[in-house]
């Protein structure tokens, strides 16, 4: 029914209870997507988690050890602003093999996207942010492990930056790191991406879409990616909690239609991951990842 293969586990749910991360949307975007029809069950694929061998090609073996011993220090925790759980290293490990299969199967079908994953700022050695292993780092370094790409793009548009990232491929030429985000907003410090856009409070669809387009078009006279993997916050929202910028849904559909057309143009598979959402109402964000994964839909069938 779909044009590639959506990528989901019941179990990425992270299980926080009250907290501003709705970590249930996983769940309530695969259940909206079959409900309203755009999807039928056999269009999604369960991930297998990560290997710890996969994990350790971007994360240090002292913070892998302190994940699985549950060992991290309180400050370690503090920092991940999310409460340690087995079932959250079970979703986090299921949730960077999920990464890993989409990126994978977007070279495989041209397309491929994550029910989950895109935890951007996860560093090799701590967690921050609701961000405990970065997938998509880990997904780029076995997809380079096994051959099957030599260079990847990173395009991310949360309305936070991409610091775990840029972090971690800042010193690579194979990977090309873009991040368009609120400069008066977390994470502080921002290490430098290959491209940073640092936009101002409050901006509006017509100025970010202007601003978006002019550095993706640089962006790619820079860099020929074999893979582009798309971290598609939806935090730039207008009524999310956690961001200071004003889109409206229809600005984030021609955001992710801006994104893949650059994709499709320069014929670069796309994996694309949901990554932050914080709207007032979770309904909201709900429909701004399913908007997202129909976009990606819409321009695969071009
Ligand atoms: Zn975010």
């Amino acid at each position: 029914m779909l044009p590639f293969k959506l990528i989901y586990d019941d179990r990425y749910d992270l299980n926080l209870g009250v907290h501003v991360f709705p970590s249930q949307k996983y769940r309530l975007v695969h259940d909206q997507l079959l409900k309203e029809g755009h999807a039928a069950s056999e269009d999604f694929l369960a991930p297998a988690p990560a290997s710890d061998e996969d994990i350790l090609r971007v994360h240090s073996q002292e913070y892998l050890y302190k994940l699985k011993t549950g060992s991290l220090s309180h400050t370690e925790i503090m920092r991940l602003e999310i409460p340690y759980s087995k079932s959250l290293m079970d979703a986090c490990w299921l949730a960077t093999g999920g990464s890993i299969l989409a990126g994978q199967r977007a070279l495989l079908d041209g397309w491929a996207a994550n029910v989950g994953g895109g935890f951007h700022h996860a560093y090799p050695d701590h967690g921050e942010g609701f961000c405990v292993i970065h997938d998509v780092a880990v997904a780029v370094r076995r997809l380079q492990f096994d051959g099957a790409i030599q260079k990847a793009m990173i395009v991310d548009t949360d309305v936070h930056h991409g610091n775990g990232t840029a972090a971690i491929f800042g010193a690579d030429d194979g990977v090309f790191t873009f991040s368009i985000h609120q400069e008066h907003n977390y994470p502080y410090p921002k290490p430098p991406s290959n491209i940073d856009v640092d936009l101002p409070d409050g901006i509006g669809d017509d100025d970010y879409l202007a601003i978006l387009e002019r550095h993706l078009h640089r962006a790619f006279e820079e860099f020929s990616p074999d893979i582009l993997f798309y971290v598609a916050g939806a935090d730039p929202y207008c009524e999310d909690q956690l961001g200071g910028l004003a889109l409206t849904m229809e600005g984030l559909k021609r955001r992710d239609a801006m994104v893949f057309d650059y994709a499709r143009r320069n014929q670069v598979p796309v994996a694309l991951t949901l990554a932050g959402g914080y709207a007032r109402q979770v309904a909201d964000t709900i429909t701004i990842h399913m908007n997202t994964i129909l976009g990606a839909c819409k321009a695969a069938r071009r």
